[in-house]
């Protein structure tokens, strides 16, 4: 088995090739963010525009020297993501079929960010995983290929767009010790020589006290937003000493990552304590926030104390890409779930919740 995999829900375009045994046989990618950035988000005609063009040559460098032929078929993000991002996507994977006769899997994009981590460890279902990134905050059980229990979601903003709007407040992207970084990873940089005790972020809204494993960062963002403009912790080149700057960044960023690890406490305990939810005692970390370093440990610490397994993909697969929907593919395409022979019925979707909502019953 070979699957192309092709990633256009976003700002990435990606594109891998797989076969069953774990081999990524190509790969390739192209970001396009440095073009949005002065936007302060995505802008759909421009993601379109650099979609439409990159996807020949990253289709063509993921396919080099691999016979068309020894394709046994092509997965392809339709949805969540931006609608317009993903016709790029589908559009051209819809020419590629017909020119190559080949089947089709249409991919699920968290479904894909929930599996990756079986091709890069040996991970078995089921196993509970956290898919936290800029668009998303999904605690879930991944029961099977096809089958989520999902714990809890975040009721506002995703950690990693609290983090970047943090950073954006505080001009972060002057800073040059981080201007290189994206907002969540120029935090966690500056957090190390900052101190967390300084200010206090937690809100009543978001109590560690409320009965569920849903999410909610909004609360801390308005808080940080207040004390950026009381205090004005703004970065500017004639700052001569930017340590609250720093005691912010690490003040944000223990409130994100206490916050998240509270909320998979409550969902080891639920998952432990609920009778027919068997699980295998795995956690798994995913998404760009899941790069950060100070939520592993902490994760890591929880993990432990449970007798837990902690598995993280490595960074360039947390975040989107071609590998992670060609893997998906295989993983559908060997059990033949959900594999059509047509694309035209194909729409894309730009909300698509994983699998079943079962956070009802985490009381
Ligand atoms: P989605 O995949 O949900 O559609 P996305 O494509 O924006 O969203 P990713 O590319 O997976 O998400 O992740 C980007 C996010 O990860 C950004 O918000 C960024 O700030 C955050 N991030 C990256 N590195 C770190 C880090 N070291 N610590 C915390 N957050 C980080
Ligand atoms: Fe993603």
């Amino acid at each position: 088995i070979r699957i192309l995999g092709i990633e256009t829900s976003c700002d990435d375009t990606g594109a891998a090739v797989i076969d069953d045994q774990r081999n990524i046989l190509g790969e390739s990618i192209r970001n396009q963010l440095q073009y949005h950035q002065k936007f302060g988000g995505i802008v759909p005609n421009i993601a379109k525009q650099h979609h439409y063009e990159n996807l020949v040559p990253v289709v063509a460098e993921a396919m080099n020297n691999i016979e068309w032929d020894s394709i046994s078929a092509i997965a392809t993000s339709i949805r969540p993501g931006l609608i317009i991002s993903l016709w790029q996507g589908v559009n051209f994977t819809r020419q590629l079929l017909f020119k190559y006769n080949k089947p089709f899997i249409p991919i699920h994009h968290m479904e894909a960010h929930a599996l990756t981590v079986r091709l890069t460890h040996d991970v078995d279902f089921p196993y509970m995983v956290l898919l936290a990134s800029g668009g998303h905050c999904i605690l879930a059980i991944v029961e099977d290929v096809d089958k989520y229990y999902r714990l809890g979601e975040s009721n506002d903003i995703s950690p990693g767009e609290t983090l970047d709007k943090v950073a954006r407040e505080m001009n972060l992207s002057e800073h040059p010790s981080v201007k290189d970084l994206v907002g969540g990873a120029a935090i966690e940089y500056l957090a190390l020589q900052g101190d967390s005790s300084i200010f206090n972020l937690i809100t009543s809204q978001y109590s560690a006290k409320s009965k569920d494993c849903s999410f909610t960062f909004g609360g801390m963002l308005s808080a940080a937003k207040r004390l950026i403009t009381k205090h004005q912790i703004k970065y500017d080149s004639s700052m001569l000493n930017d340590q609250i700057l720093k005691d912010l960044c690490a003040c944000i960023q223990t409130s994100v990552v206490r916050h998240i690890e509270t909320r998979i406490h409550r969902a080891i305990l639920y998952c432990d304590y609920r009778e027919n939810l068997t699980w295998r005692k795995t956690l798994v970390l995913s998404g760009g926030v899941a790069s950060n370093l100070f939520l592993r440990k902490r994760l890591k610490d929880l993990c432990d104390y449970y007798s837990m397994k902690l598995v993280c993909p490595p960074p360039k697969y947390c975040t989107d890409n071609g590998v992670m929907i060609a893997w998906n593919g295989v993983e559908r395409f060997r059990r033949n779930l959900g594999v059509i022979s047509a694309v035209d019925e194909i729409i894309p979707e730009a909300r698509s919740p994983l699998g079943e909502n079962i956070s009802e019953h985490v009381r």
